[in-house]
């Protein structure tokens, strides 16, 4: 470098990565592409002799969540996406074409609903909402077009708990793939892809990032679906960037510890509101898995408590359209997440004026408790 001039000094600054020194942290690889040491060296990514190339096709710090996810999930292989949307959209992809038909359950995350019902149709694929609570009804929507039944583990924010086994004995009966939605109750608790589910997916947002830091996505499946599902992220460009993908997977190392105790602190709220005059339904699954039961509690506050005071009186429990990060929040379905379904299915689905849906931080138990019952009783 020393005989270059200044203007070349500045760009090519930069020692080289150091080869014998191992970080113990995972570097991430903050970049476009890769380099190559001459034409064969590049040839040889070509020959599958060499990982990387260009980011949007790969790289390290995404395949880490990909592969991780997929870990966890008793799957081939995995990719990780933009978002849960994109992971989502990806996913159903790698499966139907213009001319298919798809069956949705009627209760979905309300960002799902909206790509199904508006943008799916626009590829031209067919889509319908049943209610995946009674088999029968999702039997009857099999049409000889149907490819795909499509739902969540754990229903948002009723926190209905699915019944994947017949859900997946029905599509392998009728030879269609099934993909799940397991978001809310994370590798964790729940494992879809062990029952017999061909895609599960993952808005990273959520308990697999748990910092409320980072929007990312994951897709995991057998192989030759997820090489589909890949191709689809690198056309449509749904690709993570190197640094969520790092934050991400950070998060997903502490998932078990998380999550042990953020089920804890639910089943403890959920008892302790079960038992309040202010409340006229808790919404919280009585079984998940041996492992616990989740970490979201919806509840139907009474009509005598007035939902803005409730809001107004949570004190350190903030308002958050999101859910899953370490700190407890709350949101108001009504107005966020399920804001784009239309009234008439909100009122079917049971989403009220009343309904509140709380993710359970690590907080300390009796003050998440405590913090609770004072707004509820604030709003009376
Ligand atoms: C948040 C969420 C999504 C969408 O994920 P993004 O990361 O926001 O794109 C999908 N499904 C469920 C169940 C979710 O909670």
């Amino acid at each position: 470098m020393k005989e270059t001039n200044f203007d070349t000094k500045t760009v090519h600054f930069q020692t080289k990565e150091p080869s014998r020194n191992l970080s113990k942290a995972k570097p991430i690889y903050q970049t476009s592409a890769f380099v190559f040491t001459d034409l064969d060296d590049m040839e040889s990514f070509y020959e599958g002799n060499k990982e990387y190339l260009y980011s949007r096709y790969s790289n390290p710090n995404t395949d880490d969540l990909g592969k991780g996810v997929a870990l966890l999930e008793d799957a081939e292989d995995g990719v990780a996406t933009s978002s849960g949307m994109s992971a989502i959209l990806a996913g159903v992809l790698a499966v139907a074409n213009q001319g298919d038909h798809v069956i949705a359950s009627d209760d979905l995350y309300g960002g799902t609903y909206q790509l199904f019902a508006s943008e799916l149709t626009s590829f031209g694929i067919e889509v319908d909402f049943v209610s995946f609570e009674q088999i029968e009804t999702v039997r009857k929507a099999i049409k000889e077009n149907t490819v795909l039944l499509y739902t969540e583990s754990v229903t948002n924010p009723l926190l209905r708990v699915e019944n994947l086994e017949d859900v997946i004995a029905l599509a392998k009966e009728k030879n269609i793939k099934s993909m799940i939605d397991n978001t809310f109750a994370t590798p964790y608790l729940l494992q879809p892809l062990k029952l017999g589910a061909d895609l599960v997916v993952h808005s990273a947002t959520k308990y697999i990032g748990g910092h409320s830091d980072v929007t990312a996505g994951v897709l995991v499946g057998g192989e030759s679906i997820i090489a589909k599902a890949k191709s689809k992220v690198i056309t449509l460009g749904c690709n993570l960037s190197p640094f969520e993908a790092w934050l991400a997977c950070r998060g997903l190392k502490t998932l078990s510890v998380r999550m042990d105790r953020q089920c804890r602190n639910a089943q403890a709220l959920a008892d302790a509101l079960e038992a309040h005059d202010g409340v006229a339904r808790v919404h919280y699954p009585s079984f998940v898995s041996e492992k616990g039961n989740g970490a979201m509690v919806s509840i139907d506050l009474a009509d005598n408590v007035n939902v803005e005071t409730f809001f107004k009186s949570l004190g350190w429990v903030k308002i958050a359209p999101t859910l899953a990060g370490v700190e407890t929040t709350v949101s108001y379905p009504i107005r966020t997440s399920h804001r784009t379904i239309p009234d008439e299915l909100r009122k079917q689905l049971g989403i009220g004026e009343q309904l509140i849906r709380i993710s359970i931080g690590i907080e300390d138990e009796t003050d998440i408790i405590a913090a609770f019952k004072q707004a509820i009783e604030a709003g009376k």
